[in-house]
């Protein structure tokens, strides 16, 4: 992304990068300056920014993993075979995994399920969330987990700063330093922001949806496993600290391949309006 050919689309694909590391490290030094260098260090405050800091490189860690992972593309020998389309399925569910409905015009050629192409990286991505500007990239199977593990840290970490300056702001009756009133706003403002994005992709994982498939609530999700551990593990893997650590992981999904649940599958109402996900 970074290394395209047009200038403008590498400036296009740096500047939200910057803007964000500006925000990460400008929250980083206000709290540093204006909280943790003027408390009298006791074992409770020791514990609290041990706490901080690690979660901190565990944010940095995981926003520049989401950023420099390839989220996937199609595979070179890639080709739909016949015996991919599940017999179990309706005619509509069929028909959307038929070859015709799974040609990208753009490659000029076929894609697996769950394939989206992005325009702004100009190729087909596996099984693709959205194109995120903040990150430079799209997010898609390969860095997906990348993702949201950077809205849960920073999440955390925004929150644990929100609060701290917030209740030093309380404390001397809005009588405070630039630093504590930045923290307290960035904090708790960024805290709320990336906590809603948080949750709802953390939901999204649990569930086996992404953005681009969402639907209706009574929507069937033919990929959502019916069990929330086994939808995680297509892309998280069975390694604990996989759920952890923003590392590379044996995931049980290949992004080129889906499980099909057709076991949970309930009967369409007569005026039921919602398509099924294929
Ligand atoms: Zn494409
Ligand atoms: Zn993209």
């Amino acid at each position: 992304m970074f290394f395209h050919k047009n200038y403008f689309f590498r400036l296009y694909f740096a500047l939200p990068v910057i803007i964000v590391h500006c925000l990460i490290w400008s929250v980083v030094y206000c709290f540093n300056v204006g909280f943790i260098s003027e408390v009298e260090l006791d074992t409770s405050y020791m514990v609290l920014f041990t706490f901080y800091y690690t979660v901190l490189i565990l944010l940095v860690w995981s926003y520049t993993m989401s950023t420099i992972t390839d989220p996937g593309s199609i595979p070179e020998n890639y080709k739909i075979e016949e015996t991919e389309v599940n017999p179990d399925l309706e005619d509509s569910d069929m028909a959307k995994l038929s070859k015709a409905k799974r040609f990208c015009e753009k490659c000029d050629r076929h894609r697996p399920p769950r394939t989206h192409h992005c325009s702004l990286c100009n190729r087909c991505i596996l099984k693709m969330d959205h194109h995120c500007p903040w990150i430079g990239n799209c997010v898609g199977f390969h860095n997906h987990r990348y993702f949201v593990q950077f809205l849960i840290y920073a999440t955390i970490d925004c929150t644990l700063v929100g609060i701290c300056c917030t209740s030093e702001f309380v404390k001397n009756n809005g009588d405070t330093n630039y630093y504590i009133y930045y923290g307290m706003v960035a904090g708790l403002g960024l805290g709320i922001m990336i906590s809603a994005l948080g949750g709802f992709h953390s939901w999204l994982l649990l569930s086996n949806w992404t953005s681009l498939e969402l639907r209706p609530m009574d929507t069937y999700n033919v990929f959502d496993q019916g069990n929330w551990l086994k939808n995680l593990q297509q892309l998280c893997g069975k390694r604990l600290i996989g759920y952890i650590l923003p590392i590379p992981t044996n995931k049980v999904g290949d992004g080129i391949t889906y499980p099909i649940n057709t076991v949970q599958r309930p009967v369409k109402s007569e005026n039921s309006e919602a398509e099924p996900l294929y």
